[in-house]
């Protein structure tokens, strides 16, 4: 095992200025925390972070970065809380361990391959500072290097893990030399065989043509030395995976790889770059269309290197990078270039693209944002503005951050969540309005029959629920429209003496251009369209007066010329709607609708009944109605209830409370009507209204005629 004075030497190698009595404290309260533990592979628990500590230190990182790789496992494994490290490391230390910490808490088991991404950013978005991803996957790698030690399906699952989430992190973050390792280490895992055999062919190959990479290194290093160019020269075997990914990829016999050997040189400066360039196309062949230069157009994550394949007088084909120091720095280190040390100082690299623009670039988002703040505080902001939760399988589900349990619902499957009635988060059972949070684990309850309320549109956060929110209570809506609109038909039709029978519907429905008569019927309900409107186009003989205003006095057809008349005031019946009336001698005749249940009481009295019809043609609004109407109690709901109510050139007669709670008010409103279609605009208006919860015609309710 490293010890600390060991530990510190290698922190000092480039930053002198380190705080070596830090880095003690928490190797002695590391070692302390972790004592007597043991690892699978029999070595004390203590030796992993240590290890860790030293990956991080080739990484060049910041003592911050070095301490939490000492305490990472603590506070999960250890009595160690998060206080105690805030009270003796900081609160920036503090923050780091715990999240490294959540991250090790996320239950990857049952990753599956398509879901990999999005654990991607579930990691990201989990990790407020890009260094606990740094330390995370310095962890990982050390539990890789040793994995070994592990039951075999430990190791599979953990092999899997760390090719379909681990190396691509490390890919995204920038660092190459970090995902090859990986992938080649988990490639060991879960395909041992088939890395076998391309290590055996680098041994064949090896015993037929020799040391190749030495040959050709030495033979480039030779021609830079006739040039006088100070440059180093690295050569390399690529590893197992990448070259079987490119086998299985390109479908490719490993015979016909020409990229299985790759070289390196780096120099001190642009120009060298390209007159090692001119050394090497003079001296070998270049392959066609295999010359990039990122220099003159670098690729987005900073990444910058002249890329040329040249062959030789024996045909084999060799890839050479050509870069300077600091581009390979970043080639090698990625975004965590940006904060390492050279020679004790945090001096930013000049091609170490900005952390705030890999962020945005990670996240494709180019907003402009403050990246001098980011700078400071080393912050992570990518993937803030969403949240990532579990199903109960396991997979990832992404959402806005602010999303409820009812946008998850309903970003699984639009059934789900229109059948939802109750969530768990966790295993507990929440409220479906919970905002949900990073790595929580989702359970929707659903039952049949129930189906999307109005309120829920308040509660979600997604268009996709709210879309599908909206469409399912408009199609309630059609539903209730099409069967108030079958009633005005009827009683419009009956007005005139005829019947509203499907077929007539439909020939309207034909000759308005309309679908089919349930839309045709839908419209009338929902007022889009008058009853009036149908019976012309089906009927153009008929005459309605229109201008034709009914005498207020004498509404009805059916009374004898002295008996006075008095609406019903327990069914308040309107013009359009089928009545009969009451004679009560001496005094009148009351007029009730057909239905009314009050008529029961006269049904032994056939002498007192009265068959009576409405004038036909326009009514005065004359008619009083009593409407329910329950409407949220915010600011300005009761003006515009009263405005809208004015627009149909209704009037209201009389307003009343009858119920007031904190979250709405429940309204009896009288209003003036002219005639049962009047009645329904008026009614269709107010539905509309997005803060009306409920509206009512009031009929049969108690009261004396
Ligand atoms: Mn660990």
């Amino acid at each position: 095992m490293i010890d600390v004075e060991d530990l510190i030497a290698l922190v000092r190698n480039y930053n002198p200025r380190t705080n070596a009595d830090l880095l003690r404290r928490a190797y002695a309260y590391g070692a302390q925390m972790h004592d007597g533990q043991i690892r699978k592979s029999g070595e004390p628990y203590f030796t992993h972070p240590v290890a860790v500590a030293a990956i991080l230190t080739e990484q060049r990182l910041d003592d911050a970065t070095i301490v939490t790789a000492l305490l990472h496992d603590t506070i999960e494994d250890t009595k160690s809380t998060y206080s105690e490290i805030e009270r003796q490391f900081g609160h920036e230390v503090a923050e780091l361990v715990d999240g490294v910490t959540k991250l090790t808490n996320l239950q990857l088991s049952s990753a599956q391959t398509q879901q990999a991404e999005n654990f991607r950013k579930l990691f990201m978005a989990m990790s407020k500072d890009l260094r606990v991803i740094l330390v995370k996957l310095a962890d990982r790698l050390h539990n890789m290097r040793t994995i070994k030690s592990m039951a075999p399906e430990k190791q599979a699952q953990k092999a899997r893990e760390t090719m379909e989430i681990f190396a691509p992190l490390a890919g995204r973050m920038g660092m190459q030399w970090m995902r090859e390792e990986l992938e080649d280490l988990a490639f060991k895992v879960i395909n041992p065989e088939a890395r076998n055999s391309i290590i055996r062919r680098f041994l064949v190959l090896q015993r037929e043509a020799g040391d190749v990479v030495h040959q050709i290194s030495s033979d480039i290093r030779n021609e830079l030395d006739k040039t006088g160019v100070d440059a180093d020269v690295f050569g390399r075997a690529k590893k197992p995976y990448s070259i079987w990914r490119k086998m299985q990829e390109k479908d490719l016999a490993f015979s016909s790889l020409s990229d299985i050997y790759g070289f390196r040189i780096i120099c001190r400066t642009v120009a060298d770059c390209y007159a090692i360039l001119g050394v090497i196309h003079q001296r070998w062949y270049a392959v066609p269309g295999r010359f990039k230069d990122y220099i003159s157009q670098p690729k987005t994550n900073g990444y910058r290197s002249i890329h040329t394949t040249v062959s030789g007088r024996d045909g084999k084909r060799v890839e050479v990078q050509v870069r300077t120091r600091e581009m390979h720095e970043v080639a090698e280190a990625g975004v965590a270039a940006h904060w390492a040390y050279r020679e004790g100082k945090r001096i930013a690299n000049p091609f170490a693209v900005d952390p705030a623009k890999w962020v945005n670039q990670l996240t494709e988002r180019f907003d402009e944002g403050d990246n001098d703040e980011f700078l400071e505080h080393v912050k992570l902001e990518m993937y803030s503005d969403q949240v990532f939760c579990f199903t109960p399988k396991g997979e990832v589900i992404q959402l806005p951050r602010g999303a409820t349990p009812l946008d998850y619902a309903y970003a699984i499957h639009t059934r789900i969540g229109n059948s939802c009635v109750s969530a768990k988060i966790d295993g507990i059972r929440v409220p479906l309005w919970t905002r949900l949070k990073n790595g929580q684990s989702v359970e929707i309850i659903t039952a049949e029959g129930q189906t999307p309320q109005a309120s829920w549109i308040d509660i979600v956060t997604t268009g996709r629920a709210k879309a599908a929110i909206r469409r399912s209570l408009r199609e309630e809506d059609r539903g209730r429209f099409v069967k108030l609109g079958h009633e005005l038909a009827r009683a419009a039709f009956d007005h005139v003496g005829r019947k509203a029978t499907d077929k007539a519907l439909r020939t309207a429905a034909k000759m308005l251009g309309l679908a089919d008569e349930q839309d045709l019927l839908a419209r009338l309900g929902s007022a889009e369209l008058t009853a009036r409107k149908v019976l012309e186009t089906l009927y153009p003989e008929l005459t309605f007066n229109q201008a034709e205003e009914v005498d207020a006095k004498r509404p009805i057809i059916g009374l004898s010329g002295d008996q006075a008349l008095k609406r019903a005031q327990c069914c308040q019946p309107v013009p359009g709607e089928r009545i009969v009336g009451i004679t009560y001698p001496g005094r009148g005749v009351i007029v009730h609708a057909i239905d009314c249940p009050a008529l029961e009481e006269f049904e032994e009295q056939p002498n007192r009944w009265i068959d009576l019809y409405w004038q036909s043609g326009r009514h005065p609004a004359v008619y009083t109605v009593s409407l329910d109407v329950a409407i949220s109690n915010e600011r300005g709901v009761l003006g515009r209830i009263c405005t809208l109510i004015g627009d149909q050139k209704a009037n209201i007669s009389d307003l009343k409370f009858t119920e007031r709670k904190p979250d709405y008010y429940r309204l009896m409103i009288e209003v003036d009507l002219r005639d049962v279609e009047h009645l329904h605009m008026v009614m269709t208006a107010l539905e509309a209204e997005t803060d009306v919860a409920q509206v009512a015609r009031v009929r049969n309710v108690a009261r004396k005629p």
